[in-house]
């Protein structure tokens, strides 16, 4: 056993005893954190070792340790912390935004948040308050996405901003920093990151056509949108896609 795998395992023994998940229940999410987190930088939403993310399990926490690229990271460097902050496992200093994590957690019942640096989406952040409604996809972040306003990062004040922009929203932009979403699985997580970069392309898009000025949707059409999304896909009874 090296001797940072010996002391993760000494430190798991404290959850182990009663407080929270097994390590073999973490190797799993951790996994898949770091896969998204290696997403984020594959698909161009973050360079270099901007932006991290996290997993909620049971009342632990996984989170990207801090200023690491994502492709060094391995099984043996899982960082978990408590949700009032305290870290439970790994050696590595955990994100310098896990305020904004936790804070995301201890207020919401989310499992997964992501953060990145996406170019349209932190353009956008530079300005306007509000993401103009120039798609009805808005209503998958649960209403018009706000933004919050500038603080440094890393603070708490900055996750303070964020919850207030988040109300009732599954995303938000951080006034010239990036964005943040969050959601049941990483990978609702990461779409919703997704989807709000590409709304924040299509609005810079359209608006950058000279003598031309976007048409918007009502806030009423976002909200009936967001009911009618509630049903959108195959039933739980459809099964999905069939054999081929
Ligand atoms: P970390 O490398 O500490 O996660 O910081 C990146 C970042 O995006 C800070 O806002
Ligand atoms: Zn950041």
């Amino acid at each position: 056993m090296t001797e940072m795998a010996d002391q993760s395992a000494h430190r798991l023994g404290d959850e182990s005893a009663g407080h929270g998940p097994a390590g073999h229940e973490l190797a799993g999410p951790w996994l898949d954190l770091v896969a998204t987190a290696r997403r984020t930088a594959d698909e161009g939403l973050v360079v270099g070792t901007s932006g991290n993310a996290s997993v909620r399990v049971g009342d632990l926490v996984l989170v990207t340790p801090s200023g690491v690229p994502y492709d060094r990271l391995g099984p043996a460097d899982t960082v978990a912390v408590r949700l009032d902050g305290t870290q439970v496992l790994g050696r590595m200093t955990p994100t310098s935004e896990l305020p904004m994590h936790l804070a995301v957690y201890r207020r919401t019942d989310a499992l997964a948040v992501v953060h990145t640096h996406a170019v349209h989406a932190t353009a956008v952040s530079t300005l306007v308050r509000e993401l103009p409604l120039v798609h009805y996809m808005t209503a998958a972040l649960g209403g018009p996405v706000r933004v919050a306003p500038y603080e440094t990062y890393g603070t708490d004040a900055l996750a303070e901003r964020m919850l207030e922009a988040l109300e009732g929203r599954t995303g938000c932009l951080l006034q010239n920093h990036g964005a943040v979403t969050h959601g049941a699985t990483l990978d609702q997580a990461y779409d919703r990151t997704a989807q709000l970069e590409w709304m924040c392309r299509l609005w810079l898009t359209a608006a950058a056509v000279p003598g031309r000025t976007p048409s918007l949707l009502s806030r009423d059409e976002i909200r009936r949108v967001g009911e009618k999304l509630a049903g959108y896909g195959q039933r739980a009874t459809d099964g999905g896609p069939g054999p081929r």
